[in-house]
Order: structure tokens, then C-alpha cells, then sequence
């Protein structure tokens, strides 16, 4: 089992309420999952994060599955400050 850290990214091409762009917080990049390759947005807290703890980037998909496999062994760490804050900001953004 690989037992870096895992990033979860929201895949591109994913529309919220008829948008794209609202399924990435301001500031967020395109890249990949390092599982299956799709496109995936990181934010800039995330990327950030991989940067500081070598968080492997995974979508969604990818992540049920990873966390389905290994049942009982993944722990999952709490949201951070940088992360509450780039919510907020696309909350704010999705009301004007
Ligand atoms: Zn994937």
C-alpha cells in the first residue's frame, strides 16, 4: 500500500450548477491523477500541500477506490484553514 498522503481533487470537466469553473476554487490548476490520469484541479492550498508532505494528487473515483481497498488503514486528516478559507471565498463568489 502506498502510504503517502493523498490529495483529493475534484475532476475536471465536472459541472456544478451548469458551470465548470465552480468546481475549482479560485486559483486552481489543472493537472493529473496519479491513478488513472484523468484531469484534476488543485487548488492552491493543495498544491501547497503536495509541496510540503508529497501528497499524491487522486480524483474522487480514484480515491473510493483506494480508501474501499484499504479498509481500516486510512486515516484522514482534517481540513485546514487555507482549505476552509478557498470554500468561503467560492461560496462568496457563486452569490455575486
Ligand atoms: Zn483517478
Amino acid at each position: 500500500m502506498d502510504t503517502r498522503a493523498s490529495l483529493v481533487c475534484a475532476t475536471v470537466g465536472v459541472s456544478v450548477h451548469g458551470s465548470e469553473d465552480r468546481a475549482a476554487v479560485n486559483g486552481s490548476e489543472k493537472d493529473v491523477c496519479e491513478d488513472c490520469g484523468c484531469d484534476v484541479w488543485v487548488s492552491p492550498s493543495g498544491r501547497a500541500m503536495q509541496a510540503e508532505h508529497g501528497a499524491i494528487l487522486r480524483c474522487i473515483g480514484c480515491t473510493t477506490s483506494f480508501v474501499t481497498q484499504h479498509s481500516g488503514s486510512v486515516e484522514l486528516a482534517n481540513v485546514t484553514q487555507a482549505q476552509i478559507k478557498e470554500i468561503e471565498d467560492a461560496f462568496r463568489r457563486a452569490l455575486l
